[in-house]
């Protein structure tokens, strides 16, 4: 008889580990799919914290992802999302089960709004850099350097209090667990369970530790993509933006004066008696001054311009919510830094100097579709050659 009820616990027990091992599978597998959807990086990072997070996936009350950044040796607070305080958990997790919101939901959410996560919590993880060598004061170094992750307890984190992190967030348990694509650490996703307490067991870990690897591989294709989309938008020789993206940008950022209802100037800039220049120096050295110049003309608009070079020694600068007028005193300032810049050998110019000429049209007085205000910028630019060169028409 006992060996019967025996056997009964031990299938009862057997039954819910199945049942717990099938609900976990289940989670992973939403989130890997979910993460196939896009290849957007911040769409990405979202999904991944969705899944840590939510109640649906694995339920952690915060979540934070950090990624390497090699080049300037750091690890940088990516993305956050959890409450701020314990009344926010509150209202948050409330409002979720009211709307029995699912991953998905969740996941869709996001994307129809803006992507700006308005949340101060997001805001603090935005600001965490850390150094990248320095193993014995930060925890995500140490996951990053080691390469493993860390199940910080309430007794062990004791030993820690070193790392500025815990005090910013509160922290008094934490899973800490590194992301690699490949064989490298790419970056560092940690999670706590700040305001229900609830401790951190095994089968949370192993589940982070499954997501993590899934995510390493998302991020990495998601910055591959990236990468080849923005190369595929700039100029090889100048790393301005292309011809191609010039006129799709142009396309937008005119839709957007349109319905905001402001202003948009398009600025042309052609380099005078260039081919003089070429013929007599070479092209090699002509690469040269064109590169010289993107640098100068990059380095003078603001970051809200779009510096293009539009074809051979043309170059066109978008500028949005930026009157005629506005404009014509940027290129006037540009215009006059180009022609005291000096160049190898200019003075084999006509003008003795490397000089540019400038057209500018703007929208809505000069035309309301982008050809058009090509077009016109075009027609005041040759004029501006006519009228003697190093001069700007508007
Ligand atoms: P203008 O003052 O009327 O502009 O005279 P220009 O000689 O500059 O004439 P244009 O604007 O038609 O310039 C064409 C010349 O620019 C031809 C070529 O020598 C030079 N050019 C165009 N693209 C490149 C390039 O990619 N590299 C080099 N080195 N030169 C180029
Ligand atoms: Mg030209
Ligand atoms: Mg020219």
């Amino acid at each position: 008889m006992w060996y019967l009820s025996w056997i009964m616990n031990e299938l009862t027990q057997l039954k819910e580990k199945l049942n717990r091992v099938s609900a976990e599978l289940t989670v992973l597998y939403e989130i890997s799919n979910a993460m196939r959807t896009t290849l957007k990086l911040d769409e990405i990072l979202y999904i991944i914290l969705t899944g840590v997070t939510a109640h649906v996936g694995l339920g952690f009350n915060r979540a934070m992802l950090f990624l390497v950044n090699e080049k300037e040796s750091v690890i940088e607070g990516r993305i956050g999302i959890g409450p701020h305080t314990g009344e926010e958990a509150n209202s948050i997790w409330a409002q979720i089960d009211h709307q029995k919101m699912d991953l998905e939901d969740l996941i869709n959410a996001y994307k129809l709004m803006n992507k700006d996560i308005d949340s101060q919590f997001n805001d603090l993880v935005n600001d965490i850099r850390v150094p990248l060598n320095d193993k014995t004061n930060s925890i995500l170094a140490m996951s990053v350097l080691d390469g493993m992750p860390i199940h910080l307890s309430p007794q062990t984190i004791g030993n820690y209090t070193n790392d500025p992190l815990l005090k910013i967030f509160h922290i008094e348990e934490m899973a800490v667990v590194p992301m690699q694509a490949k064989d490298k650490v790419i970056g560092v996703i940690l999670a706590d369970n700040a305001f229900t307490k609830k401790p951190i067991t095994k089968d949370d870990m192993r589940m982070l530790i499954m997501l993590a690897n899934q995510a390493g591989l998302a991020i990495e294709n998601s910055m591959l993509y990236e990468q080849t989309l923005v190369m595929s938008r700039t100029d090889s020789l100048t790393g301005l933006w292309n011809h191609g993206y010039f006129q799709s940008r142009l396309h937008t950022e005119l839709e957007k004066a349109k319905t905001d209802n402001t202003a948009l100037s398009v600025m042309m800039i052609d380099i005078d008696d260039f081919k003089i220049y070429n013929d007599t120096l070479g092209h090699q050295l002509g690469d040269k001054i064109l590169k010289e110049l993107a640098r100068t003309i990059k380095g003078y608009s603001r970051n809200m311009d779009y510096v293009c070079r539009y074809g051979g020694e043309e170059f066109a600068i978008i500028m949005s919510q930026t009157t005629k007028k506005e404009a014509f005193a940027i290129g006037e300032k540009l215009r006059e830094i180009i022609e005291r810049q000096p160049f190898p050998h200019e003075e084999i110019l006509p003008n003795k100097r490397l000089t540019v000429s400038i057209g500018i049209s703007a929208y809505p007085e000069d035309g309301t579709t982008a050809s058009s205000l090509i077009d016109y910028s075009d027609k005041l630019l040759y004029e501006a050659k006519h009228k003697g060169k190093n001069i700007i028409c508007y």
